[in-house]
């Protein structure tokens, strides 16, 4: 495993402001908590909705082949036969003899082997101590209505791509596409994942964004390369750093049965270079498939070739959470500011939670009522905070941490000549203007093009 880079930001220091700012907590926490599930507070909801925003943006918004879907978690057990899960979606585990721990048997390079036993050979012979592998199925199953008994058995979705496959046919008829076009769905998986783990890199509940695009059989290849590029350059232009993200095109022998190419986007998290979303070629296994399993026919006509094909599919499938990790994995850094250090989340001003901060300087004088004017114009265009309590510095370090780009300050001067100072977080830049035309001023650079400081600085 390539290891990570001597780096400001370490899963500990991430996972502290997480909970420190109230991004993200342990889940079911007054119970003493419930292994590596997460619940995520204000300012986490905030990020992650913008994360799933920007991926709305970049497949509907920016494009006009795409279209939306919602399906529901709970989806008929045959779903679940047809897509190949309920017989083959299982991860191979090995058990350490020596520490009782559980480890993925394809992941064995890349876990911190026995932790229990410190003292265990940390070599070769350690993998004397593993059980043979076993497999373990990781659909969540349950029951629909009153009975227990199989004919009620239901799973939660492991992933959202096959709630798109089935609505296939009601697409096509009511979207008036053809392929090659895509159907883009956001929403939760569960997975019983043996080794969750790495805050929320893997857990068992998680959002997906998926799109799946069908092509005619024959320009699949040329698709698969368009997706591959569009979505590294999607974690790009939202601010990760170049350098921290590559793409790695699957070994043959690691493809799933259904795939004749597989690349995964890779990001370099404090725990080394691990997968932030796949891209595959699913052929036409899926269709083809629930075309089976259903007895319905999911294929396209198309009237001018008056030639009748099952389209191929490409599949980019991120990780809302995964993504929201790396951007703020990404974002994360730690200034000396002339001595004092402050911690700084340096987000793309569009992910960032909150847009403007606008301060008081003291909480007298009428400062705050033209600050609360201030607030009541801005919020109707952006995501904006009040906050009177405390120092200006610490007001300013609490804003940084949570990776707010401008600051907005009422002082006594505001009070004479209704100017306001407007503070940048990436270069502390400071200046006064009027409070006429302020919106209009952070509407205009909240657009401008955005350059990682991390990236201006390496450059
Ligand atoms: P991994 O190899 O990490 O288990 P995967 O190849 O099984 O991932 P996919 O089925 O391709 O993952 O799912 C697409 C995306 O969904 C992943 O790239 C990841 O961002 C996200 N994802 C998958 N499993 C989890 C999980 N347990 N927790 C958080 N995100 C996940």
């Amino acid at each position: 495993m390539t290891q990570p880079p001597a780096d400001a930001a370490t899963m500990e220091k991430i996972v502290a402001l997480c909970k420190r700012r109230g991004f993200i907590f342990a889940s079911s926490e007054i119970y003493g908590g419930l292994g590596s599930t997460y619940d995520y507070g204000h300012y986490g909801v905030l990020l992650k909705t913008n994360v799933k925003n920007e991926w709305w943006r970049a497949m509907l918004q920016e494009r006009d082949d795409i279209v939306a879907l919602d399906s529901a978690i709970l989806q008929h057990p045959r779903v679940w036969e047809a897509s190949g899960h309920l017989a083959g979606f299982t991860d191979p585990m090995v058990d350490c003899r020596a520490c009782k721990k559980r480890f993925r048997a394809d992941h064995l390079d890349r876990e911190e082997m026995c932790p229990a036993k410190a003292s265990l050979p940390k070599t070769d012979d350690r993998r004397h101590e593993l059980t043979e592998a076993r497999d373990f199925n990781l659909m969540f199953k349950t029951f629909v209505g009153p009975m227990e008994e199989s004919a009620s058995v239901a799973y939660l979705r492991p992933e959202t791509a096959q709630g798109i496959f089935i609505n296939f046919k009601n697409v096509l008829q009511f979207s008036r596409k053809k392929p090659p076009f895509g159907i883009a769905q956001v929403g939760k998986s569960f997975r019983n994942e043996i080794t969750p783990g790495n805050f929320v890199f893997r857990t068992r509940e998680f959002e997906q964004m998926e799109m799946e695009f069908f092509v005619p059989p024959d320009e699949a290849p040329q698709w698969y390369d368009h997706w591959k590029q569009q979505r590294l350059h999607w974690y790009v232009d939202l601010g990760l750093r170049e350098d921290h993200l590559r793409m790695r095109e699957h070994e043959l022998d690691e493809l799933s049965h259904y795939s004749s190419a597989t690349a995964d986007v890779e990001y370099l998290f404090p725990i080394g270079w691990s997968e932030l979303e796949g891209v595959a070629n699913r052929g036409n296994f899926d269709l083809t498939q629930h075309a089976e399993y259903s007895g319905e026919k999911l294929e396209y006509f198309d009237p001018q070739s008056k030639e009748r094909y099952v389209p191929h599919v490409i599949e980019p499938a991120a990780g809302a959470d995964r993504a929201t990790l790396a951007f703020l994995v990404d974002a994360y850094d730690e200034d000396d500011l002339g001595g004092e250090q402050r911690t700084v989340l340096k987000l793309h001003p569009r992910l960032a939670p909150v847009k403007v901060a606008v301060l008081p300087l003291v909480r007298k004088d009428g400062q705050p009522e033209v600050a609360g004017e201030i607030v009541a114009a801005l919020r109707t265009r952006m995501q904006t905070e009040y906050d009177e309590g405390g120092s200006i510095g610490k007001r300013y370090r609490r804003q940084d941490e949570i990776g707010t780009p401008f600051c907005v300050t009422v002082d006594h001067q505001t009070l004479q000549d209704r100017t306001v100072t407007l503070r940048d977080r990436d270069t502390l830049e400071q200046e006064r203007l009027a409070i006429d035309g302020l919106v209009e001023v952070l509407v205009e650079r909240l657009a401008r093009e955005w350059r990682s400081p991390k990236v201006a600085a390496e450059a």
